[in-house]
């Protein structure tokens, strides 16, 4: 790829994959389907469809947008991921009479469920009962409060989705169970950016993105680290797009050479649609979890050549030369091992790398969902702090986020360790949330559980009750077997939500309550989200039909509130719609200033403005931290495989299609390297059986360019054989494994 853009240098020919037009001999995803299949989902709804498209910020990733546009460039904004969203938004309310008998239903998929409409009355489920029983929201409200009243708060969990849930359904969920009393408060952030939450914050004092995405554009380099955004924030292929237009290089570093990242035909860009935009200029193969070590040998590099910035080193940072004299010491020989890349390979990239004036490293699940993800992340910010790649125009340290709740939820304190993202829970802040002119009551300051950890404290008989708001725990987390034995000791489980998912199927200790819910653009009053790049955006209620009884999603839990303590409830909680929320944000989240004046469509506020960091850091002194984190060990046993996950044409663990686009498997696929294949005397379409001390998953073998010695299979149909108990400190599952094969032909 290298050579071809160096001989190509200058014409405009030298991005394009082929002649031939549309890749019509390459696969590739055909987004003109994917909006003729929206348009004929919807066609029951067009115009309400439109308006949601053309008016609302979309519920999508968190790339985010104002209808169909953004503050990064002037084009179209929108892609498949939301047109397949959209169905949830308009579909009419479900017939509630199927959830009286759970049986059927439980012979259903995921996607047949959610198709089934909009859940449109509150409806309970008590033990032994065949079905849901539908009852009033008084009465559905006094059962939960009832229950709730004789429930120890430290054996109460939340948790909160992040697909399209509000700011304002943040702030107020998580202001209610402090209200009752516990701190296990948590989102699906927990199992996707909670390490680059926890390692951002302990070394340059932020736990957010320190750039805009207009930064990617005449950067020198652009770096994705274990990040697949051809499939997960698909606009960014646009962006990538203008960036190689502006000349910025592009480099990934992965196990997988993931085929959307090398070339894609952008559908709404003219030439890249007729033939193509090569986006990758360089790949580095490395091992799954060779992360450190490949970033060390960077490092390593760096110093050798003096491919410093030792200005900033010297004025902005403390612990070089701990870090620098451990870099040294390692061994070349472990940190190829590791890497699973030569010191050459390292070479060529700490030579990009050290060259480039500025460069951005992005990175997302790769990095992350490992049981030392906090510790990959230290090590990119090493490598960022090395060369002064902060907070200027063109560097930065970019956690990109999946789902257009993350990063809001967890900076509205819907996580363990925060009130809100100015006030970490302690008894100090515990004390000033006290005051009248801030919360008017004492919330808890012992230390919450992660969302993974509630359910291993469930399994242990610890949790009493379980308020989810969306989410779906038995798809989502590894080992569903143990999350089913873990949901049998819940006495109490409640779910929020706007569609019918396969957890709230599971029979109930005591007591499954449903709870229908509105989406963002039913809510009254509109709602905010946080996009990746700190955006606060404004996202206005779209009119159109509303399911029956379905309330707004901040408004359910404060019900609850008002009835649990009539009388401090009508003063902590006196909200009337989201302007009420916004304006005590505003007052509580000095970060947040300037929400409450957002309110049409347009309106937003980027907090921090485009760079953070620039003069300092958000550390107590000011300064940087360098990590001189370990080496992670990974052995894997002779004669296994190791094991990492990889998402198709889905969103979250919602699937949208059997086949994944982008490299044309299906979702049983396995995943290969040709020497590998060769050596297991394996074929493409051969049946294998991969098996570990946990269970065993079939799927069907796909010669693709992994890296030899791994596998990767589609999630969360893997997580049998991904160990529920190994987490990060942090709290994120390790989603990897070790397996064996099995041919089928024996
Ligand atoms: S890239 Fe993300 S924010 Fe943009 S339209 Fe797609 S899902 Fe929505």
């Amino acid at each position: 790829m290298t050579d071809e853009h160096a001989s190509g240098k200058g014409s405009v020919q030298r991005h394009w994959v082929s002649l031939i037009p549309f890749g019509l001999h390459q696969q590739h995803p055909n987004n003109y389907k994917d909006i003729l299949d929206a348009v004929w989902e919807n066609r029951d709804s067009l115009g309400y469809a439109y308006r949601i498209l053309r008016d609302g910020c979309c519920d999508g990733c968190s790339l985010g947008t104002t209808g169909m546009h953004d503050w990064t460039m002037k084009d179209l904004h929108l892609c498949w991921v939301r047109l397949q969203l959209l169905r949830l938004n308009t579909m009419p309310a479900m017939n509630w009479h199927r959830l009286e008998d759970v049986a059927p239903l439980r012979a259903m998929n995921g996607k047949a469920l959610r198709k089934l409409g909009r859940l449109c009355v509150p409806m309970i489920r008590h033990r032994g009962d065949r079905g849901f029983r539908r009852v009033s929201w008084e009465e559905a409200i006094r059962l939960i409060v009832e229950r709730l009243r004789a429930t120890d708060p430290h054996r109460l969990g939340w948790f909160l989705t992040a697909r399209g849930v509000t700011n304002e359904a943040y702030y107020a969920h998580q202001k209610v169970a402090r209200f009752i009393g516990t701190n296990h408060v948590d989102t699906s952030a927990r199992v996707c950016h909670a390490p680059s939450t926890v390692a951002l914050k302990e070394t340059v004092g932020c736990s957010a993105t320190t750039c805009s995405y207009e930064d990617w554009i005449g950067a020198d380099l652009l770096v994705f680290v274990g990040a697949n955004p051809a499939n997960n924030q698909p606009v960014t292929l646009k962006y990538l797009y203008y960036a190689k237009k502006a000349g910025t290089k592009i480099v990934l570093v992965n196990p997988f050479v993931e085929p959307g990242m090398e070339r894609y035909w952008i559908p709404s860009v003219a030439e890249s649609a007729l033939f193509g935009t090569k986006l990758a200029d360089d790949f580095f193969h490395i091992h799954v979890g060779g992360d450190i070590p490949f970033l060390y040998g960077v490092l390593k590099h760096l110093i050798e050549q003096g491919w410093l910035d030792r200005a900033f080193i010297a004025a902005r940072t403390i612990g070089w030369e701990d870090l620098a004299s451990k870099v040294r010491a390692m061994p070349w020989e472990s940190l190829e091992r590791g890497a699973g890349v030569t010191r050459s390979d390292m070479s060529r990239f700490a030579q990009t790398f050290g060259k480039a004036r500025h460069a951005i490293i992005v990175w997302s699940m790769g990095v992350t969902q490992h049981r030392y993800g906090t510790d990959n992340v230290k090590a990119i910010v090493n490598l960022q702090l090395a060369r002064g790649n902060v907070g200027r125009p063109h560097t930065g340290l970019m956690p990109i986020r999946g789902h257009s709740g993350v990063q809001g939820g967890a900076e509205m304190g819907a996580m363990p360790s925060a009130y809100s993202m100015d006030y970490p829970v302690s008894d100090q802040n515990a004390a000033l949330l006290a005051m009248p002119e801030f919360w008017g009551f004492q919330p808890p300051s012992w230390k919450g559980l992660g969302a993974a950890h509630m359910i291993l404290a469930a399994e242990r008989g610890e949790i009493d009750a379980l308020w989810q708001s969306g989410g779906n725990f038995l798809e989502t987390l590894p080992e569903p077997d143990r999350v089913r034995r873990a949901f049998g000791n819940i006495g109490l489980r409640v779910h929020q939500d706007i569609v019918v998912s396969s957890t709230m199927l599971e029979d109930p200790a005591d007591l499954v309550v449903l709870l229908p819910s509105r989406t963002r653009y039913e809510q009254r009053g509109g709602g905010t989200e946080t996009s990746t790049e700190r955006r606060i955006i404004f996202s206005p209620e779209i009119p159109g039909p509303r399911p029956g009884e379905a309330r707004d999603e901040w408004e359910i839990p404060v019900l609850v509130a008002r009835q649990l303590d009539p009388e401090r409830a009508a003063k902590i909680f006196p909200w009337r719609d989201t302007r009420d929320i916004r304006q005590e944000i505003e007052r509580v989240c000095p970060t947040y200033k300037g929400i409450a004046a957002l309110h049409k469509k347009g309106d937003q506020v980027q907090y921090g403005g485009p760079r953070l960091l620039a003069d300092r850091f958000g550390t107590q002194d000011g300064k940087g931290r360098f990590t001189p984190i370990d080496l992670p060990e990974e052995t894997i046993p002779a004669g296994r495989f190791f094991l990492s996950t990889r998402r198709g044409k889905q969103f979250n663990s919602m699937v949208g299609a059997e086949v994944d686009p982008l490299i044309g498997a299906a979702r049983d696929a396995v995943l290969m390297a040709t020497e590998d294949a060769g050596r297991l005397k394996l074929d493409a379409g051969d049946y294998v059986t991969l098996r570990n001390e946990l269970g065993e998953y079939r799927g069907r073998i796909v010669i693709e360019r992994v890296k030899p010695g791994s596998v990767q299979v589609y999630w969360p149909e893997a997580n049998a054989v991904i160990p529920a108990g190994r987490l990060d400190p942090c709290g994120i599952p390790d989603y990897n494994a070790t397996v064996e094969i099995i041919s089928a032909s024996g």
